[in-house]
Formats: C-alpha cells, structure tokens, sequence
C-alpha cells in the first residue's frame, strides 16, 4: 500500500496515519480553513444535508476526527456514534464538543476496517475525508455495510480527480506547493501535509472508488462532484 510516495506495508502505513493525525490534532481545524480558504465548511454542510439525519436515528460519523460532521449531524436530534481510530483526533473533538455544550455524542475510538459495532445498529453512516487514510480500504467499506440496517444509507466525502483541465493544474501546484508551506508555517509539519496530499493523488477517481462501493455490496451507488471532481460526494444503500 502507498504512504505518501513511499510503498509500505499495511501495518506501517496505520502506523504513519497515525502519526501524521496525532502530529496535526490540535491545529486540524484551522489548517482545513486555512488551506480550503473556509471552503471545507460549505462541503461539510452540503453533506450532512444529503445524508438527512433525522430525529430519533441512529447514525455513524466514522473517522469523525474532531467532531465536525457530527455537530452538523447532531443539529437534527439523531443519536450520533463519532468513530476514529486515532485517541488525539478524538480528544480534541470531545473538548470542542464541551466549549459548545454540544451533548449526546458517543465517541469511540475504532478502526473502520472491524469496528466495535453490532451488525445492522446504524440506520446511516457518514465518512468525511477519511476513507483515503485508511489502510484496507475495501476492508472498511465491507465493514460500514455490515453495521447499516437493511435500507440504510451511506455517504462519503472525500477530495477525488478534478475533471476541469485548466481548474486541475492550478489545484495540483496549489497542492504540491502551497500546501506543505501552509503545513509548515502553522503546524510546523510539512511532512504529514505532503503525505496528505500525495494520498490525494494516489485514491481512486470517482468511477474507480464508485465501483468500490458497489463490490463491498451497496445499491444505487452515486456520485455528486463538487468543484469537476476536486472533492465528491459518493452513496449507496444496503438493500
Ligand atoms: N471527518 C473529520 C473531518 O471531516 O474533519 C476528520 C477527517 S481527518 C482528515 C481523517 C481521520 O481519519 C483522522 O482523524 C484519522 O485518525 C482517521 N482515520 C484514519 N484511518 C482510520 C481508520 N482505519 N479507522 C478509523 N479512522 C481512521
């Protein structure tokens, strides 16, 4: 498997996730404003209202991180699992979700790829720019099947292949060389940001990742590009 432009094995790349998610936990939030320009914000709530959490629902932030989605997603009165398998990431999250009195999550350190949940809990999963830092990718998507109930939904969001040629160069050299400038200004790390976004690079186009999906066992598998592919937003139903 890929780390970064180095080739590794399964155990060292969750090894290096680790640390590259441990190293950036308590500066993660201002560097995604920072370096999506605020823009990752409007992502996040363009997600959580295709994902609909409803009142009452059961519903999985997986690689929840520091508790964005799931702020959005606890607005509605759904019963809201964060699930993460990196302890910094999460600490960070259950603080934020204290200074705004934001109660009622459940925060549980696990790895997508076998998580701590019993089969058909969640009536929806969400998984927000997570899925390319996992190891066993197929693995996790077989997983988030097996915890959805019969009839429930699954939504991922996720930076993909931007389609727009002259938008695509602008956003690689943006990348490559704003990006770990930005790293190492303001979290002294422009290590882990080059590893984020060469894995960027490496995930799947969006066919690719939608055919994933599908072989892990979802329906009506879609996709919604958002800025020709930069980012997008892929579902599924278990049927
Ligand atoms: N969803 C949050 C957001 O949108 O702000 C956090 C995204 S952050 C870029 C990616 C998260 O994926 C990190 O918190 C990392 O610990 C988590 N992660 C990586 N591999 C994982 C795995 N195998 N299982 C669960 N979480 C994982």
């Amino acid at each position: 498997v890929s780390f970064g432009y180095a080739d590794v094995t399964p155990a060292e790349k969750t090894a290096k996730v680790g640390a590259v998610f441990s190293s950036v936990a308590r500066r993660y939030d201002i560097m995604n404003d920072l370096m999506s320009a605020g823009a990752h914000r409007l992502w996040k709530d363009d997600f959580v209202g295709r994902v609909r959490p409803r009142a009452g629902e059961a519903i999985l932030d997986l690689a929840g991180g520091t508790g964005d989605i799931a702020f959005r997603l606890a607005t509605s009165g759904a019963s809201v699992t964060v699930a993460d398998i990196n302890a910094d990431m999460l600490a960070v999250g259950e603080e934020r979700a204290a200074k705004r009195g934001i109660a009622g999550l459940t925060w549980r350190a696990a790895n997508a790829e076998a998580m701590p949940f019993d089969d058909a809990f969640f009536d929806a999963a969400a998984i927000a720019f997570g899925i390319r830092n996992v190891t066993d990718i197929p693995a996790a998507l077989r997983d988030i099947h097996r915890v959805l109930k019969y009839g429930g939904r699954f939504f991922c969001l996720e930076f993909s292949t931007c389609e727009w040629p002259g938008f695509a160069k602008l956003y690689d050299a943006y990348s490559h060389h704003v990006v770990p400038r930005i790293g190492q200004a303001v979290a002294g790390d422009a290590e882990s940001y080059r590893y984020l976004i060469e894995s960027i690079r490496r995930f799947p186009d969006m066919q690719a990742f939608a055919g994933m999906i599908r072989a892990a066992g979802f329906s009506r598998v879609a996709v919604t590009p958002i800025l020709g592919g930069a980012v997008a937003i892929h579902s599924g139903w278990k049927l």
